[in-house]
């Protein structure tokens, strides 16, 4: 028999040595951690998942002079096993910078079980080494501690999730991934089917229309820690394949579900930060929270709220702000406190930060030493930026940015400013987690390039019920019975009650401008289904790989995910995508066009 098969590997992970009293003999496993060699003594770090603890060789104490030696050879990374006592550290050794500080084992029987070669980089936490490094040898990113604490963070939120919802009497049930399209409003990833030669499924972008016939299917209340596939262009924190809480529940009131998935959040937070989050969550309309914050996602971890002062400035002389009023724009105006003293270049710089929002700038207005200083203040009485300075509560020492443009525009450059300010000025408590709930939002928003209204979620979603009839009428004031879970800034996730009646479901359509056959065509078995008692539901889905990042106090999604894609949807590791064989292509009967850049996508 091979040695390996017998050998008992381990009696203690790290962690649990600090309960063996001093002097039990134990068997430890892991890696090679640091080494250090003082000729007698030879201290060796061990390192397995629970944590690292010191391993002493030295013949004085009872280390085989063979073992001792084999020591010597051990090198960063190696596996192996080790045999020892435990023992209490001298207190003139003891190391309060690791855990296991207080002991040590001193080792009598030492065997490698497999060498390793020098690892690209360091196995610690805090490295600066090239990301790209990092994710093409991913099994050795993961061997750091701040990595595994992440995915078993990670492990305990869906734990506890998954707790609360069965206590709540949900089902978990898994939805195809081969499938046909679901609107979400990305592109879809698809496959061709080798059965049916031309034709193809695409990977759901949301379990979204299984999870409304499960209600049809009379499941009442079900969820699904579920994967979904988006295939958007990548911004630096976008990953092509994500992970969902998808929940969906029948005969519930919005209201009780709102309050529902606090008690969830409140529980998961509970169990896993021993974290006490205050609850009913503030609540706030689309339109206050663009208003006040400039986002649709606030975060309210600071105030810095945004002025209206369309109002004062409305009689004036100047120009610009003329012009963007007739038009039927906004003029609002953030307060930066005690930013007067900014220089041209820095106000400049604001001008660059605006722009990607559509904006040619912002108007300083500062407030110095009792005297307003501004390049716009010759078109103004002293009266009326006197009154800007109160109504927007400026103190001496702040400096006001006035920005006039298309209310959205003006609204999201300002909002954007807000979050740059804050974070410069060191505004954010980054120990406190604020939710809040987005509601009321648009049912439509209007795509200029398509030329029609699209859904500002996704074509299920219920209009308000007072506002049904002007999904023919005035479609664009439509607001949806929606809502959006917002935490420090960040959107956990989207959900609505549904349209559970064809009647409506094909109204909706008509608005989104499809034909009645098209919407037969693309959602004629969901119509029909809705014909056969369809319950009154809702649902949400919360993204649990950024939950997961905020909740870890990470800063990077990938970081979150044990397999990350690249910002362009690449595996650097396995190398994918790649390309296939010829004789893959002709058994699905698909011929590719050219290598190269991918053709400009049509919407
Ligand atoms: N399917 C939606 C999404 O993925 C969530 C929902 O409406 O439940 O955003």
């Amino acid at each position: 028999m091979h040695p390996l098969e017998t050998r008992l590997y381990r009696t203690h992970r790290v962690m649990d040595l600090l309960e063996a009293p001093s002097g039990t003999e134990v068997i430890v496993s892991g890696w090679m951690q640091r080494r250090r060699d003082l000729g007698s003594i030879i201290f060796i770090d061990l390192r397995d998942r629970s944590g690292v603890v010191q391993l002493v060789f030295e013949e004085a104490k009872g280390t085989p002079k063979q073992i001792h030696h084999e020591a010597e050879q051990l090198r960063n990374e190696y596996v192996f096993t080790a045999k020892g006592r435990v023992v209490l550290r001298d207190e003139d050794t003891v190391n309060p910078k690791i855990e296991t500080g207080s002991i040590e084992v001193v080792v009598t029987d030492l065997e490698v079980l497999n060498a390793a070669k020098n690892p690209p980089f360091y196995i610690q936490d805090g490295i600066d080494v090239d990301e790209m490094v990092r994710l093409r040898y991913r099994y050795l990113d993961l061997r750091r501690p701040e990595m595994q604490q992440m995915l078993m963070l990670r492990h305990r939120v869906f734990r506890a999730f998954r707790n609360f919802l069965d206590d709540n009497q949900f089902v978990e049930v898994e939805t195809p991934i081969l499938t046909k399209s679901t609107p979400e409003g990305a592109r879809d990833y698809v496959v061709p089917s080798r059965l049916q030669p031309g034709e193809f499924y695409a990977l759901p972008q949301s379990p979204q229309i299984f999870k409304q016939l499960l209600m049809v299917g009379g499941m009442e209340r079900y969820y699904q820690i579920a994967r979904c596939f988006r295939d958007e262009d990548l911004r630096a924190d976008r990953q092509p394949e994500f992970t969902q809480l998808d929940i969906e529940m029948s005969f519930m009131r919005l209201d009780d579900f709102l309050a529902l998935m606090e008690e969830m959040f409140v529980r998961v937070f509970q169990e896993t930060l021993g974290a006490s989050i205050e609850r009913p969550f503030m609540r706030m309309t689309y339109q206050d929270a663009m208003e006040t914050y400039g986002s649709d996602k606030p975060d309210l971890r600071f105030e810095l709220p945004i002025h209206n002062i369309a109002h004062i400035v409305a009689g004036t002389e100047f120009r610009v702000f003329q012009d963007v009023l007739a038009k039927g724009g906004a003029i609002r105006a953030l307060v930066a406190p005690g930013c007067a003293g900014y220089s041209r270049k820095q106000l400049d710089d604001l001008n660059g930060f605006v722009a990607p929002f559509g904006l040619k700038g912002v108007a300083p207005v500062a407030l110095m030493d009792g005297k307003i200083v501004s390049p716009i203040a010759k078109f103004f009485s002293e009266e009326t930026l006197r009154e800007i300075a109160e109504h927007t509560g400026a103190k001496d020492g702040d400096l006001i940015l006035i920005a006039a443009s298309e209310w959205k525009k003006a609204l999201t450059a300002l909002g954007a400013l807000r979050v740059k300010f804050a974070q410069e000025l060191g505004l954010i408590n980054e120990e406190e987690y604020r939710f809040l709930w987005v509601v009321d939002f648009p049912l439509f928003s209007y795509d200029e390039e398509l030329g029609r209204y699209v859904a500002e979620h996704h074509p299920f979603t219920m209009p308000k019920w007072e506002d049904i009839d002007k999904l023919e009428t005035d479609p664009g004031s439509t607001r949806a019975q929606a809502y959006d879970l917002v935490l420090n800034g960040y959107e956990l996730s989207s959900g609505s009650m549904r349209i559970f009646k064809r009647d409506i479901q094909e109204r909706m359509f008509a608005a989104l401008g499809f034909s009645p056959e098209e919407a037969e065509e693309k959602f004629g078995f969901l119509l029909s289904a809705f014909e056969y008692g369809t319950p009154p539901h809702g649902g949400i889905a919360f993204g649990l790989d950024r939950l997961v990042m905020i909740m870890g106090k990470g800063t990077s999604l990938r970081d979150c995910i044990a397999f990350p894609k690249t910002s362009s949807g690449t595996d650097v590791m396995t190398d994918a995508p790649s390309q296939i064989s010829e004789e893959q292509l002709s058994i699905l009967r698909l011929s590719v066009a050219k290598k190269g850049r991918a053709a400009t996508p049509v919407k």
